[in-house]
């Protein structure tokens, strides 16, 4: 079969996977999902072995980095079944990094076995840690049941990366605690700025809108922030928090001053290939995965996808946010 490395129109490779397992989760982030959500029917979600075939072919084809995100994938039964799987292919060297981005409610359960299958480094979702404001912004979390789980996710060695979503008058008191406790447990912090989407009312929507310009600009009248080179493809840009070591990373996921080393793409977890973060052009792979057991056609499919990915997007956010347009898939945005 053709394995060449996929390569698109503008010549970036594509080496970097984001496959969401499931559209379920055991928490309903205000800005993220309604309180009772309709989740899809089974028979619409790849089964495992599908998300795993789905996977590897992308492997075959030169991806090197594979996040796994959700919903929560930790809430997926037998998931670890799925690691365990995919993990070969880390064994194997063709893939570099097998990661996954949650919400840490299961990882005291399942933090040593992630360890062990060769997951080095996750990313744990927490907008604050406050017990309080914590259970009202997830509608359904505990935050001492998160705190388990990356007391268990640094016992088991995993590096932990915190994304914290930044929500003006929630959290924005919070930003240096929030920064001294990364620091002292040794996490990565990365601020996530909100996108228009979740259930909640369009005026307290306009209200929680804290640009990350602005929280930048807070950090730097404390700390002197130094700009890192390092970039990873997508929408982050770190500093490194002076003197310190400490890393901060900024997520504006709908700006697109990264789209020309975008080396990424994104499915869902019906098997849609989302080509772009910003645009709705996306491509079944369900069909083709269901219709043969070789992959073949699959990889056809796959490489007609990849000949459309864009040059890049373009939003005009303060519109979208206003309009509250943001569609579903661009949430996950856990990066
Ligand atoms: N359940 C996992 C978790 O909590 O990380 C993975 C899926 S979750 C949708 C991925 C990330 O998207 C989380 O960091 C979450 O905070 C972020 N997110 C969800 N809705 C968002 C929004 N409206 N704006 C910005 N980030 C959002």
């Amino acid at each position: 079969m053709d394995s060449a490395p996929l390569i698109d129109p503008f010549a970036r490779p594509i080496s970097y996977l984001r496959v969401s397992v499931t559209d379920r989760c055991d928490f309903r982030c205000t800005y993220c999902m309604a309180e009772h959500m309709q989740f899809l029917p089974k028979k619409e979600l790849l089964s495992l072995e599908e998300l795993d075939r789905l996977c590897s072919a992308f492997i075959g084809l030169g991806v090197k980095k594979l996040r796994i995100t959700g919903g929560e994938p930790l809430v997926r039964r037998d998931i670890i079944t799925f690691f365990r799987s995919v993990s070969r292919h880390l064994d194997s060297g063709q893939l570099e990094e097998l990661t996954l981005t949650s919400n840490g409610s299961q990882l005291a359960r399942f933090a040593p076995e992630l360890a062990a299958i060769g997951i080095r480094r996750i990313n744990v979702s927490l907008d604050t840690l406050d017990p309080a404001k914590f259970a009202a912004i997830t509608r359904w979390g505990r935050l001492d049941q998160v705190l388990e789980g990356l007391k268990a996710a640094k016992a088991a060695g995993l590096q932990v990366k915190i994304n914290t979503v930044a929500l003006k008058g929630f959290n924005e008191d919070e930003l240096f605690d929030l920064v001294r406790w990364c620091g002292e447990e040794g996490f990565d912090l990365t601020f996530i700025e909100v996108m228009p989407m979740g259930e909640m009312g369009e005026e307290e929507r306009l209200d929680q809108y804290w640009p990350l310009s602005q929280l930048r600009a807070r950090l730097a009248e404390r700390f002197t922030l130094v700009d890192l080179a390092h970039r990873t493809g997508g929408p982050a840009r770190y500093v490194s928090v002076g003197g310190t070591g400490q890393k901060i990373g900024f997520i504006t996921p709908l700006s697109h001053n990264f789209c020309e080393s975008c080396n990424r793409v994104r499915i869902t977890c019906t098997g849609e290939l989302y080509m772009c973060l910003g645009q709705e052009d996306r491509a079944d792979l369900r069909a083709p995965l269901r219709a043969s057991a070789q992959d073949a056609d699959l990889v056809q499919a796959i490489r007609e996808a990849i000949s459309r990915k864009p040059k890049g997007h373009d939003f005009d956010y303060s519109r979208q946010k206003v309009e509250g347009q943001m569609p579903r898939h661009m949430s996950h945005t856990g990066g």
